[in-house]
């Protein structure tokens, strides 16, 4: 039955940047789908832990600076320890830096492109061989943004590691969908969360956004859950390389 297609009961699920925002949204709503979720973050991910025990969920944290590549190994690694395989990784953990792009140094450029966009693709890698390894293929699912489509404003490395996300999604896919490996990405529109404080907290900002936006409020990580539990499951078998905005209708503007 079509929704037993859905169900992500057995599958061990990976997201990084658990502790907050969209990647805890996403992580409540893998856990509900049935999946093992192991959450990567700097601090402590205990609040989505309890969130997820609410449920009766299982998470469990691996803190790891994903600034630094080689957490990568270890990731996987500690990951393949408790569980003994992986099915599903979630690249969420991303930042943005608001700046002039004629004062951006190249520290903060690196900081960005690093996260956004480097590590996406090493995580991706790293999961696909481990896929490759198991046998029975496996979801990526990366977490792209409106600036994958347009250019922003005072991001200019942000806008290029996510217009790049989009890109990579669909390169990937175009090598590993034989391998039974969908990779596809989410474009959240304008998300309530750290992410956007800054913004919000523009009320001149914050009004021009809102007006535009024609489901007429800001998306919440709640907003993300249809979407990740699609892409991360038999349903979306078929589904290669595409970005599904999640946006409340921005992107149709
Ligand atoms: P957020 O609230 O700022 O959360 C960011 C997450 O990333 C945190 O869990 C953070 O964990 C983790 N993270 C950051 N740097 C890390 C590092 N070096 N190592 C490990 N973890 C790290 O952001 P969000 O709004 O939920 O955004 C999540 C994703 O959605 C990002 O890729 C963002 O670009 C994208 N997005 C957001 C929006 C939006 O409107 N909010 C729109 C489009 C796309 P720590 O606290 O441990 O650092």
């Amino acid at each position: 039955m079509i929704l037993d297609d859905f169900s992500l009961k057995g599958k061990v699920a990976v997201v990084t940047g658990a502790n907050t925002g969209l990647g805890q949204g996403m992580c409540v709503a893998l856990a509900q789908a049935g999946a093992k979720v192991a959450g990567v973050a700097r601090r402590s991910c205990e609040e989505t832990a309890s969130l997820i025990a609410k449920d009766g969920g299982e998470f469990f944290e691996v803190l790891a600076d994903l600034s630094d590549t080689r957490n990568v190994p270890v990731i996987l690694n500690t990951v393949l320890e408790k569980y003994g395989c992986v099915d599903i990784l979630v690249n969420n953990a991303g930042i943005i830096l608001r700046e002039d792009a004629v004062n951006v140094t190249e520290e903060d450029w690196n900081k960005v492109i690093n996260l956004n966009l480097n590590m996406v693709f090493l995580l991706s890698q790293a999961f696909a061989r481990q896929y490759m390894k198991q046998g029975h293929g496996g979801k990526i699912v990366n977490v792209a943004s409106m600036t994958s489509y347009q250019g922003g404003i005072r991001i200019p490395a942000y806008t290029s590691s996510k217009s790049a996300v989009l890109g990579l999604t669909r390169e990937l896919a175009n090598e590993w969908a034989r391998f039974g490996i969908n990779v596809n990405a989410i474009a959240p529109g304008y998300m309530a969360t750290n992410n956007t404080a800054q913004l919000r907290d523009d009320e001149k900002r914050s009004g021009e956004i809102l007006e535009r936006i024609p489901a007429g409020r800001w998306g919440t990580p709640k907003d993300m859950a249809g979407a990740v539990v699609f892409l991360c499951s038999d349903a979306a078998s078929y589904v290669h390389g595409f970005t599904v905005a999640v946006d409340g209708g921005w992107l149709a503007r």
